[in-house]
C-alpha cells in the first residue's frame, strides 16, 4: 500500500508506531496517544493529518527562522541536485557551493571568525569541536591540554561526544557518558538555583565556578569551555548580565579557548546575527548549525578564529564526515542567508518583531500560574509554579504541569515545548504582530486551561 498524507490519522500513526523508533519519545506514549502527525507548513502555520492548524511557536526544533513555505530555498536545492548533487570535500577537493558558504558565514560572523569546517548537525560539529580543540593544543605544543569545560543543563547535542559536553544527567546515565575529560560546572539558572540571592551576584559567583574548577584541575590541562549563550534546550535560561563578561575574563586568564555554541542562538533568535554580539563574546570558536539553514537541510559547522585556523592548517586534521559541505545543504543554507539577510529578515526581528513581543510575553507573568515570564530576541520562557513568591516548582510525580500546559497550547492551536515546568517559544522570524497576538492570546488561555 502507498504510504500517504490522504490515509486515515489512526492508520499512519499505527504504521508510525509499529516501525518507526522515535528520538526523545516515550515509545508507551505513542501507543497510548498517538502521534501528531503533521503533513504541511506554511509562514508559522502548521497543519496536521486531521486539518487542524498549529501557530508553530518552536520554529520547528528552533530552526526554521525563515518560516515554512520559501519556494526558493526548495528550487536552489533543486538546481543543486541536477548540477552536482554530491561531491566530497576531503583530499584537497572542493565545490562552490562549500566555497560561497564559507565566504558567507565569514562575512556574518564576528571578529575574526573566518573558517568554517562543515558538519551535518550541531552535534556533529560539536565532535568536531572536541578533537579541534586537542588537536589545536596538540599542535602547539601541549598535548597535555585535554579537558574541556562546560555547564551541568547544557544541551550541546545527542552524539557520545557532543552529550558529554551537555550537562542532561538523564542522558548521561544512557550510555556510559560523559567520555573522558569533560568536566561540568553549575549554570547562571538564577530562577531555579539563585535562592535569596542578588541575580548579579549569583552569576559571577557561577562563572566564578570556571576559575575555581580551572585551579582544582590544573590550569595546564584546560583545553577549552564551551558554552551556548542562553541555554535553549535547558529551559530558555537568559543568564544575568554579569555572567558571561566574568567568564570571558577567565577564559582569557588562563589562555584557554572560548567556544560558543550558537546552534540555537545564530541567525537572529536573539535580535543580532549572533548572541555573542547581544553578549559581548568574544569566541575563539562557534557552533553553527539549525537557523543556517532554517533546518531546509542538515547542515552545521565550527566557525574559527584566524589564529586556530593557522594552527590546525600546520597538521592534517584527521577527522571529517562524508557530508562535510555537502553541496545540496550549502546551496540552502546560502539561499535562506541570502534571504534573511537581503530582505532584512533578521533586523526587522531584532527591532521590531522583539520588542512588540517582549511586550506580549512578559504580561503572561501576570497570570497566577507564571512565575516569571523572561524573553530576549524571539526566545522566551515562563516557569510555571504554584506559588509566585518562593518560586517553588510542582512536585515531579503529579506530571508535570509544562506538560499539561502543552496538551492545551496543542488543542488551542499552538506549539510550545515544555521543559519540565517551563514553557519555552523561539518562533520563525518572520512571525507578524498579529500572530505573535495570537501567540500570547492562545498562550494565557492554556495557561487558565492548566490553572
Ligand atoms: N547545540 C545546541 C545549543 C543545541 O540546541 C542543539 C540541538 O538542539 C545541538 C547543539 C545539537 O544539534 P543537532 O540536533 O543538529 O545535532
Amino acid at each position: 500500500t502507498m504510504i500517504t498524507n490522504h490515509m486515515p490519522t489512526a492508520e499512519l500513526q499505527a504504521l508510525d508506531a509499529a516501525h518507526h523508533l522515535h528520538p526523545f519519545t516515550h515509545g508507551h506514549d505513542l501507543n497510548k496517544k498517538g502521534v501528531r502527525v503533521i503533513t504541511r507548513a506554511n509562514g508559522v502555520t502548521l497543519t496536521d493529518s486531521d486539518g487542524n492548524e498549529m501557530l508553530d511557536a518552536m520554529a520547528g526544533l528552533w530552526c526554521v527562522n525563515l518560516g515554512y513555505g520559501r519556494d526558493e530555498l526548495a528550487e536552489a536545492a533543486a538546481r543543486q541536485m541536477k548540477e552536482l548533487p554530491y561531491y566530497n570535500t576531503f583530499f584537497q577537493t572542493t565545490h562552490v557551493p562549500a566555497i560561497a558558504l564559507s565566504e558567507k558565514i565569514a562575512s556574518l560572523t564576528p571578529y575574526d571568525l573566518n573558517h568554517t569546517f562543515f558538519a551535518s548537525s550541531g552535534s556533529e560539529a560539536n565532535d568536531t569541536n572536541i578533537r579541534l580543540v586537542r588537536t589545536y593544543w596538540a599542535e602547539k605544543g601541549q598535548p597535555e591540554r585535554k579537558i574541556i569545560i562546560s555547564r551541568m543543563n547544557a544541551y550541546h547535542g545527542s552524539s557520545m561526544g557532543s552529550a558529554s559536553l551537555g550537562g542532561m544527567v538523564p542522558m548521561h546515565e544512557q550510555g556510559d557518558m560523559p567520555i573522558e575529560n569533560i568536566h561540568h560546572i553549575g549554570q547562571p539558572h538564577w530562577y531555579a538555583e539563585g535562592g535569596d540571592m542578588d541575580p548579579e551576584e549569583f552569576g559571577l559567583m557561577r562563572a566564578r565556578e570556571l576559575e575555581e574548577k580551572i585551579e582544582e584541575l590544573g590550569p595546564e590541562k584546560v583545553a577549552a569551555f564551551i558554552g551556548e549563550p542562553i541555554q535553549g534546550a535547558g529551559g530558555v535560561i537568559i543568564p544575568p548580565k554579569s555572567y558571561w563578561p566574568e567568564i570571558q575574563r577567565i577564559c582569557d586568564k588562563y589562555g584557554i579557548l572560548l567556544i560558543a555554541d550558537e546552534v540555537i542562538c545564530g541567525f537572529g533568535r536573539t535580535g543580532d546575527w549572533f548572541a555573542s554580539e547581544s553578549f559581548g563574546i568574544k569566541p575563539h570558536i562557534m557552533t553553527i548549525a539549525k537557523g543556517l539553514s532554517s533546518g531546509y537541510a542538515p547542515i552545521g559547522g565550527s566557525v574559527v578564529c584566524d589564529e586556530v585556523a593557522d594552527v590546525l592548517n600546520g597538521c592534517e586534521f584527521s577527522h571529517g564526515y562524508t557530508y562535510s559541505g555537502h553541496p545540496v545543504s550549502c546551496a540552502v543554507a546560502l539561499e535562506n542567508l541570502r534571504i534573511l539577510d537581503e530582505e532584512g529578515i533578521v533586523e526587522r526581528a531584532g527591532k521590531e518583531t522583539a520588542p512588540y513581543l517582549k511586550g506580549k510575553w512578559e504580561a503572561l507573568a501576570d497570570h497566577p500560574l507564571v512565575g516569571e515570564a523572561k524573553i530576549q530576541g524571539l526566545m522566551g520562557s515562563i516557569a510555571l509554579t504554584p506559588h509566585k513568591e518562593s518560586r517553588a516548582a510542582f512536585a515531579a510525580d503529579k506530571g508535570t504541569a509544562g506538560l499539561i500546559c502543552r496538551e492545551h497550547c496543542f488543542a488551542n492551536g499552538l506549539v510550545m515545548r515544555h521543559v519540565g515546568d517551563r514553557m519555552v517559544i523561539s518562533p520563525p522570524l518572520v512571525i507578524t504582530k498579529d500572530e505573535v497576538d495570537m501567540l500570547a492570546d492562545r498562550a494565557w488561555k492554556a495557561l487558565d486551561l492548566a490553572h
